[in-house]
């Protein structure tokens, strides 16, 4: 089959209709000023995050709607929390947060699994006009204190446990924490001297609440990117992000009043926070929150249990369902699902083919970063979709395809087909504001109106646009441009092959020369027949100058913990290069 062939959307494909149909219409129609008077005004004139996600539906008589569903392994079942009773959980915790003196613009790190406190730390610290960031849990030490620090952080709220395992003995090389609240685990108190326990102190706060005066340009989360291509950054938003939140769960997520959703990202990474707990509760929905991490017969369970009907996941985990085998999918239906997006990494044609064939609806790849704050490019279900492509600029974003010149100015690059940096023009409204500390790296990713994402992409004549690399991972072969993801899609297309990661290694003669890393399906065991095989294959399917010339099995490939492939990591060790930074490398653990 050719996988490059579109795939028309069908009213069945859709199964209720979308919240648009006429991107050109829609798009040309657009403001963000309608954006702001959909979500309403605030009492205060404001805008804030926190009353618009939660207060605003209690307030128009939504309060008695299920907000999050939680769900844990051997714990009690689901345990469902209501627009109201999140109000006032989130009021509760702006109170103790004031009981301790802290207010508007101080900062606050959230260290812990997808708890609902996590949550209520969360809204309510944006209730009280804090800057908030989320960690991932799985962090060590160290990271939590670099970014703590590099934060200022003044009050951590974790659980017990993480708090001995990962802060106690880091705390002193923390001068800036103030405060630090903890959960308890299981469920009662906690007495860690120089900490508080945190359900105490929510039981004597009142849960009335004035929430402190916010404007769209308040500063408001703090989220650290990936750390695929170096040191993570600290992107800077704004309450303002709000309206892009709402605008891209319309257009992207599809997202409608009676949806039961599920974001499978964690909170530490942008997507976890932005979709896995704020575009949701804007549109006033449903969302599933699964404490543990990923297991396909798990996550089918929950699709099905659950009656998930819109599915935000990610690259990673689609090929590791794709791994686990149709069998695992093929034992239940999903009746209700009706709509599922992708996020974080190319998403290979062959994935989105999966999930038409496997599942019975193809994937919709999207494409943001932790600098655009909210989805920019996107597969909608206004459109067909071609597999391999991110999709079209959403309504109220402007992408073009440039280069950077030499004095620094973003040429546009007009014929379509032709690659070059993938640029947005700036003021969106969750555009980041800052890196946190670094003015002038911040600086240099502007180019007039223009903000540069980093990454390599190219425009069909449809306005399609499709994903070639970063541009720290384009590889240089006699004097071709030859982006990684092309040459991993093409490899992937092999039964053999679950997940490739490709670099380019230094050559005397080409400059470079690709070389991938590829781990097998089940069923498949690494050998020379195999690896001459791979290398036929990419030639066929590439031809000699793009096809990589050498191919080495992995058990797995490096991955950030947010689940991408490091590639950079790979050229280090292949080179025998330090490793840099890996603060975010998934370890297994
Ligand atoms: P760092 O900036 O620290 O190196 P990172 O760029 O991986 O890490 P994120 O902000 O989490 O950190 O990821 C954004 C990047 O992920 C994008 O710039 C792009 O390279 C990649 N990406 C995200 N979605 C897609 C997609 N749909 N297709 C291709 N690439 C994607
Ligand atoms: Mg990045």
């Amino acid at each position: 089959m050719d996988l490059s062939t579109i795939i028309h959307k069908t009213a069945a494909d859709l199964r209720v209709a979308p919240n648009f149909s006429d991107y050109e219409a829609e798009r040309h129609g657009f403001s963000w000023d309608a954006i702001r008077r959909t979500l309403g005004a605030q009492p205060d004139g404001g805008l804030n995050i926190a009353w618009q996600a939660v207060d605003r539906h209690v307030e128009s008589g939504a309060g008695d709607k299920v907000a999050f569903r939680f769900l844990s392994r051997g714990g009690p079942a689901a345990r469902a929390v209501t627009y109201a009773q999140l109000a006032s959980l989130t009021n509760r915790f702006c109170n103790v947060l004031r009981e301790l003196g802290v207010g508007k613009g101080d900062r606050i790190f959230i260290l812990a699994g997808r708890i609902p406190e996590l949550y209520t730390a969360l809204l309510g610290g944006l209730k009280n006009g804090c800057v908030v960031s989320p960690l991932f849990s799985a962090f060590g030490p160290e990271p939590i204190a670099t970014r703590l620090n590099l934060g200022k952080g003044s009050v951590l709220v974790t659980t017990d446990q993480l708090f001995m395992r990962k802060v106690a003995a880091w705390r002193d090389r923390m001068p800036s924490l103030k405060h630090i609240l903890l959960v308890a685990e299981d469920g009662g108190s906690t007495a860690i001297p120089g900490t508080l326990d945190l359900a105490a102190m929510m039981r004597s706060a009142t849960d009335a609440c004035q929430i402190t005066p916010t404007t769209s340009e308040d500063m408001a989360l703090l989220h650290f990117t990936s750390g695929t291509t170096g040191t993570p950054k600290g992107a800077v938003h704004v309450h303002g992000a709000a309206l892009t939140h709402w605008a891209t769960g319309r257009y992207a997520l599809d997202l409608h009043a009676d949806d039961i959703y599920w974001c499978t990202a964690d909170p530490g990474w942008v997507t976890g926070t932005s979709y896995g707990a704020i575009a949701p509760l804007l549109h006033g929905i449903t969302s599933i929150v699964d404490l543990e991490e990923f297991d396909a017969q798990r996550w089918y369970g929950i699709l099905h249990d659950e009656g998930v009907t819109v599915w935000y996941t990610a690259p990673t985990a689609i090929r590791m369902l794709m791994k686990a085998g149709t069998e695992a999918a093929r034992v239940r239906a999903f009746r209700r699902l009706r709509f599922i997006a992708s996020v974080g990494e190319p998403l290979n044609p062959e994935a989105v083919w999966w999930g038409k064939n496997v599942l019975g609806l193809p994937i919709h790849d999207n494409w943001w970063q932790t600098e655009t704050g909210g989805i920019m490019i996107a597969n909608t279900p206004a459109f067909d979709i071609k597999p391999g492509s991110m999709g079209r600029p959403l309504p109220g974003v402007d992408a073009a395809i440039v280069r950077r010149n030499e004095d620094g100015r973003a040429e546009l690059i007009d014929s379509p087909g032709t690659e070059g940096e993938l640029a947005l023009r700036s003021g969106w409204p969750s555009m980041f504001r800052a890196y946190l500390n670094e003015e002038a790296r911040y600086r240099k990713c502007f180019a007039h109106e223009w903000y540069l994402t980093g990454d390599l992409a190219r425009r069909d004549t449809d306005g399609y646009y499709w994903f070639v690399g970063r541009t720290d991972d384009v590889i240089k072969s006699s004097g071709h441009l030859i982006g990684p993801f092309e040459v991993e899609s093409a490899l992937m297309e092999h039964p053999a092959v679950a997940e490739a990661g490709v670099i380019g290694k230094p050559d005397p003669v080409a400059g470079e020369v690709v070389k991938a890393f590829v781990s097998l399906n089940k069923g498949f065991e690494p050998s020379e027949a195999l690896r001459l095989e791979l290398l036929g294959h990419g030639r066929s399917r590439l031809g000699a100058s793009v096809a990589p010339k050498d191919i080495a099995f992995l058990a797995e490939l490096p991955r950030t913990r947010s689940g991408k492939i490091m590639r950079r990591l790979l050229k280090a060790r292949e080179l025998g290069l330090p490793e840099g930074d890996t603060s975010t490398l998934e370890t297994g653990s």
